[in-house]
């Protein structure tokens, strides 16, 4: 018996006896009419894990009806009676957060113990914006001479919303809780290697009383399920996390058919790493931020530019210690980086490994697949490539445990080289000089910067990308509580 099977929590291996999962809207199971299916594997071993159903666009159309169908009496509730529906459906998520980690843990190949504050965050996330929902004023007086008016918020109707594979169950708690506390109901597209935490969350907000119709789960292909979603003009708004090459796709049909669409999509972000910190303690955060989820996370740090002063130390620490990340099956409580999601996204790593090596970049460790004892799972080790900053790996993002080290003399070449991307998500400045970390925080181009510290999240503070990185940004905050709200202004001359 491997690890995987024999610590699998009795609820989970109940869920997963099903074999087969059909999506879930209007509050029962919603089967694929054509039997298509699309078979879900554990990352960490390879093995089969259950199938989710493949809707075609005439299903995704009539769950967009449903979702339509339930809106105005979701949207007729009090803030009160829909806010303790919420709050309840979050206090069921965070009572069985060991069972939707676990089946993260399996389905996405995230470290368990990962995964289980990734629950706890849709929880936390949830919990704000119902707060916050309640602190909007719906209707606000304007001061305008001669005329008695104002303006009235309301929920739009029926939000769309595609995830990515890397944050499954998190991510949907970003999305969908801003949405449901203002009132809309939601359709979720979560990716197709994925989908199990949103089928399970989708069960469980039925069984704590979200009525049916108000959150709805399609699962299927992207190309066929997310574009019928994407193209479906009755969608009021459409929150796209993902790839910048379908997030364009996305973006155009929304365009199209004049939906307001927001787009999170991928990144290359930095670290720019100046000679007064303390290089032991700097390189272990950026090590353990790159290893994190096996560096599929679209706001990491994969540039590490360092003082010239600094950088062979801080190479050799960065080596010894990505030498000595344990790898292994997201189950094994022993393990501190899982797997990468599919074999094509191994493949891309090593691909893009081999093309910065051919390009001149040095690997100054891993670089191979990583083998883990009783598991044929997709794992790689953590690789250190070093070189010119014009190289294609250091470039463009590659989305595993690979970062790329460069150099720098002065703060103005430090900045430039931040700035020289397409992307522009979220970068980091390390130093102990605090006004000059302020300074590079606010001159890097993209939606975050963090000093001496990578990838801190908080409800309350604004998170998103700019230019290839995104559109919309404010995520997590009020900002985009405001886009789940269309707004009238009423005037009445005096
Ligand atoms: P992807 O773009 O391939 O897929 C994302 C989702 O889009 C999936 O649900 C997929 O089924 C769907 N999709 C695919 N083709 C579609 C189409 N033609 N029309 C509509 N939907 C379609 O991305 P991925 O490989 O799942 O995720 C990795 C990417 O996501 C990386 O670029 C990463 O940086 C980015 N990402 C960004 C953020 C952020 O907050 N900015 C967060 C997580 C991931």
């Amino acid at each position: 018996m491997n690890v995987s099977t024999s610590n699998l929590l009795p609820e989970v291996a109940e869920f997963l006896s099903r074999g087969d999962l059909p999506s879930f809207v209007g509050g029962k199971d919603f089967p694929a009419a054509s039997g298509k299916v699309v078979a879900t594997l554990d990352p960490g071993s390879g093995e089969h894990l259950a199938n989710i159903h493949d809707l075609d666009a005439a299903e995704i159309d009539r769950a967009v009806e449903i979702a339509g169908e339930a809106f105005p009496a979701w949207s007729a509730l009090s803030h009160d009676d829909r806010s303790a529906i919420l709050l309840r459906l979050a206090d069921a998520v965070e009572e069985h957060k060991p069972i939707i980690a676990q089946i993260e843990a399996l389905d996405a190949g995230k470290i368990e113990a990962q995964a289980q504050g990734d629950v706890q965050n849709f929880v936390d996330t949830l919990r704000y914006f119902v707060k916050l929902a309640g602190q909007v004023e719906t209707r606000t007086k304007l001061d305008v001479e001669g005329y008695d008016a104002w303006t009235y918020k309301q929920p739009w109707g029926a939000c769309a919303f595609i995830f990515p594979w890397n944050f499954p169950f998190l991510l949907i708690g970003w999305g969908i809780s801003p949405a449901l506390a203002a009132g809309n109901t939601v359709i979720i597209k979560p990716a197709e290697d994925t989908s199990m935490s949103a089928l399970y969350l989708a069960q469980l907000a039925k069984k704590a009383g979200v009525p049916d119709g108000v959150i709805n789960v399609v699962t299927g292909r992207g190309a066929t399920a997310g574009a019928a979603l994407t193209a479906n003009p009755k969608i009021k708004r459409m929150s796209f996390t993902g790839s910048p090459e379908v997030g364009q796709l996305v973006g155009e049909t929304c365009g199209r058919n004049l939906v307001p669409v927001k787009l999170e999509l991928g990144g290359k972000g930095a670290a720019v790493v100046f000679d007064d910190v303390d290089v032991a303690e700097t390189a272990a955060k950026l090590v353990g931020a790159i290893t994190f989820h096996s560096g599929q996370v679209c706001c990491d740090a994969t540039r590490w530019l360092v003082h010239r002063n600094i950088y062979d130390e801080f190479a050799e620490r960065c080596v010894e210690l990505m030498k000595n990340v344990r790898v292994g099956h997201p189950l094994d409580p022993s393990s501190e980086m899982g797997p990468v999601v599919n074999p094509k996204q191994r493949e891309r790593v090593l691909g893009y490994l081999e093309k910065g090596q051919a390009q001149g970049a040095k690997c100054l460790c891993g670089g191979g697949e990583a083998s883990v004892d009783g598991y044929a799972g997709n794992y790689i080790e953590p690789a250190l490539l070093a070189g010119s900053m014009d190289n294609v790996a250091a470039r463009e993002e590659i989305f595993g445990p690979v970062a790329y080290l460069g150099v720098f003399e002065n703060e103005e070449e430090a900045i430039a080289l931040v700035n020289d991307t397409q992307y522009g998500l979220a970068n980091s400045v390390w130093t102990n000089d605090k006004e000059r970390a302020a300074r590079v925080a606010e001159s890097m181009v993209a939606g975050n910067s963090w000093i001496n510290a990578h990838n801190v999240f908080a409800q309350g503070v604004p998170y998103g990308g700019v230019n290839k990185s995104g559109l919309g940004g404010g995520v997590l905050s009020a900002e985009t509580l405001m886009d789940y709200y269309r707004s009238t202004s009423v005037v009445r001359p005096l």
